[in-house]
């Protein structure tokens, strides 16, 4: 049984301007590691389609999704619209969008049906701090939210872990599932970093670690161990998401965690154990963050490596 691995070159045609940090190069820099590393070879390539708003609409408002829309509509041709400070769109960010979710929703069927035991979405944009009725952080759709809720609704499995192991509280995740009891929601992040939240959990599903700036693996290595392990034992789940962010890397300038390859590898095996367990090894992991190139690529090959058992 490959593992699966969904891309979509419209994902590269979003681009937010010279010198933004979430940059078309992103998913390139990726893709191009995972082939020199014969990591590809050991995955099934698929295409991602088209999310629908019925499955769109599973983790936003239908408001906020046909307001999208309208505006992504009206970006004329070599121009930009600003979100928010940090987020815009040109006139393919909406295709490219509507790729990053659909690549999570054909992961969440191929998974779930046990076609394939493990996939990886190379997507962007990312999604994690899309709220239920906001974008924001360089994210429109929830991704890995979309794909869980896709579950939830056509398989019979009913607790999905969702583990968010990027450097930015997954402000935007807990907006919409706080205390949804289907799900278990395990991050750590850095504290005092946007979105500036996430230090009190919002809901009882939630498992929220905040690290202090500058504590390295060993402080993320023990938060997974005193933390999510537990929880996840107790809780179950019968498949599990992963927001994989790679932005608490060292070379990466937006934060100071300090994290390694190896410490992406070691969490990695750490959840492997979990859905081995209760999961069948059922795993989605879906591309957030991780800016410095060199190491954004390295990282998700360590990651990738380890999800695939290589
Ligand atoms: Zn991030």
């Amino acid at each position: 049984m490959l593992a699966a691995y969904i891309s979509h070159p419209d994902c590269a045609k979003h681009d937010m301007g010279d010198h933004h940090p979430e940059c078309p190069d992103r998913v390139r820099v990726v893709h191009d590691h995972l082939l020199a590393k014969g990591l590809l070879d050991c995955m099934e390539m698929l295409d991602a389609p088209l999310a629908t708003q019925e499955q769109l609409a599973r983790a936003h408002r239908t408001s906020y999704l046909d307001e999208f829309a309208e505006i992504a509509q009206q970006v004329a041709p070599g121009t930009r619209r600003q979100i928010d400070p940090d987020t815009s769109i040109n006139e393919f960010s909406y295709q490219a969008a509507l790729r990053a979710a659909g690549a999570v929703v054909l992961a969440s069927d191929l998974v779930a049906s046990g076609r394939n035991q493990v996939a990886f979405c190379n997507i962007r944009p990312p999604g994690h701090h899309a709220e239920r009725s906001n974008a924001g952080g360089f994210c429109f759709f929830n991704n890995v939210v979309v794909g869980i809720r896709h579950v939830l609704a056509n398989y019979p499995i009913e607790r999905i872990a969702l583990i968010d192991f990027d450097v930015h509280h997954g402000n935007g995740s807990e907006d919409i599932l706080f205390n949804d009891e289907q799900i278990l929601m395990c991050s750590t992040f850095e504290k005092n970093l946007y979105p500036f939240c996430g230090d009190v959990p919002m809901g009882r599903n939630m498992i929220n670690v905040a690290l202090a700036p500058r504590s390295g693996g060993d402080a993320f290595r023990a938060a997974i161990k005193d933390f999510w392990l537990p929880a996840l034992t107790r809780f179950q789940p019968q498949m599990i998401f992963i927001s994989a962010g790679f932005d608490a890397h060292r070379e990466d300038d937006l934060s100071t965690l300090q994290l390694v390859e190896a410490d992406y590898l070691w969490a990695t095996r750490q959840i492997n154990q979990v859905a081995a367990k209760s999961a069948q090894g059922r795993i989605v992991s879906v591309l957030e963050g991780g800016y410095a190139l060199p190491a954004l690529a390295r990282s998700v090959a360590a990651h990738v490596a380890s999800l695939i058992g290589e």
